[in-house]
């Protein structure tokens, strides 16, 4: 008997009933095909955007539980509309919203963490030969509220069903064939990737390649859950991420992958004393303000007082003021933000063993006359703040410098909304 699968379509891939149509076509000849199928939807185009849009117009702060009420809706829509169209086609289909499902979460509204996957009523969908849909990007809390998972979580969803009912494959369907060695709106030569680790794609999503979910790339390496992510547009094959042993050949440097949107908070006049550094990041953290980069500089030769700057995303600067205001007060200390900065990160696992990728890096930028305002890294990852504009001269410079588009580069079709 063959296996089952589970088939993730974004949001573009269902944007308008034509596009759902053929969704449902392709849905049911992968049934045809003889595999069990169980489907999960994001909301239709820019839905969420618009019920976030009309939150914010009767409600400067909408209550998150309500919000969640609000949110979830866009993919029910999708599912349900979805499971008339396989229905016409004359195969049987049911749709489930997240909680329905058996998709059981913590409380924290708006950016949920799914503890549980009950799968059972999507077991016995499968058993009854139907085709099943899930509402993708949402689930039940521990106390019974509907809750959502944040903004990309349907691929979280996809993946964490993929894990409960033991699918052979997570297969992610959106507007771009594959992962891509740099966001092709920039780098027209970007290569389309056949294998990525999911080491590197963790590195990738969380450094702004928008392909996938960072949660849901978190959630396949720990449930072993292979995902290939390719264009619903088309029939070839995409990028498959995997556990790294499968990578046979593995490249220096797999990607260059940028983000806009950060801001840097310099910390000035803090003084050298321990626990300082726990009380700024405890205070930020309490306001739910994400940390990216922290550098601190001692001060030199007898001096009392530190800077520390970090980087936040730049529609987090007012909490952080907020959450650092009483600090500030206390020790004088002097605040600054800079939210015109990007960052551009280059990951392979190849560079672990490879000395020298770091100087090729900044000479690289160097040459460019783009100035490096922090640095930080991981075993397989160097990222660079630049300044925000400077960002696609650097994707271009570094992809180039790594020669990272090979001889079988594919040209990625428009648009490219999901990429972003
Ligand atoms: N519709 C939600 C969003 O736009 C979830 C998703 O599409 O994955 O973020
Ligand atoms: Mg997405």
């Amino acid at each position: 008997m063959s296996g089952t699968v589970v088939m993730k379509f974004g949001g573009t891939s269902v944007a308008d009933s034509a596009r759902i149509k053929r969704a449902a076509a392709r849905i049911v000849s992968r049934r045809e095909e003889g595999a069990r199928v169980v489907v999960v939807l994001s909301a239709r185009g820019k839905e969420t955007d618009r019920l976030i849009a009309a939150a914010l117009e009767v409600s400067d702060q909408p209550d998150p539980r309500e919000m969640d009420m609000l949110l979830s809706t866009g993919e029910r829509v999708s599912c349900a509309l979805c499971a008339m169209a396989i229905n016409d086609l004359g195969h049987r289909a049911i749709s489930l919203t997240g909680s329905q499902a058996g998709i059981v979460t913590d409380t924290s509204h708006t950016k949920a963490r799914i503890l549980d996957v009950r799968a059972d009523r999507i077991r016995a969908g499968l058993e009854e030969d139907r085709i099943v849909l899930v509402a993708g990007f949402q689930g039940v809390s521990t106390t019974k509220d509907v809750t959502t998972l944040g903004r990309g979580g349907s691929d979280t969803t996809a993946v964490a069903l993929a894990a409960a009912v033991g699918a052979d494959v997570c297969e992610i369907y959106t507007d771009v064939a594959g992962v891509f060695s740099a966001d092709p709106r920039i780098v027209p030569d970007a290569r389309k990737l056949d294998l990525v680790s999911f080491d590197e794609m963790l590195e990738m999503s969380a450094s702004g390649a928008g392909v996938l979910q960072l949660r849901s790339v978190e959630y396949a390496r720990n449930h072993g859950v292979r995902i290939h992510c390719r264009s619903s547009f088309q029939d070839a094959s995409g990028t498959i991420v995997v556990p790294p042993e499968e990578i046979v050949e593995q490249p220096l440097i797999t990607a260059v992958t940028h983000s806009t949107g950060e801001a840097r908070v310099t910390l000035k006049g803090v003084p050298d004393t321990p626990g300082i550094a726990g009380r700024v990041t405890t205070a930020l953290a309490v306001a739910n303000v994400n940390i990216d980069m922290i550098i601190q500089n001692e001060p030199v030769s007898g001096g009392r007082l530190a800077d520390m700057s970090f980087t936040i995303p730049k529609d987090e600067v007012a909490e952080a003021r907020g959450a650092l205001a009483s600090i500030r007060d206390e020790f004088d200390i002097e605040i600054l933000t800079d939210d015109g900065m990007g960052k551009v990160s280059i990951v392979g696992a190849g560079m672990k063993s490879h000395p020298g990728v770091a100087a090729k890096v900044f000479t690289t930028l160097g040459d460019q006359g783009i100035n490096i305002e922090m640095i930080s890294t991981s075993p397989i990852r160097i990222s660079c703040v630049v300044p925000v504009d400077r960002v696609p001269d650097a994707v271009r410079a570094l992809h180039a410098a790594f020669e990272l588009s090979g001889p079988d580069t594919i040209r990625p079709e428009q648009p490219f909304g999901e990429f972003a």
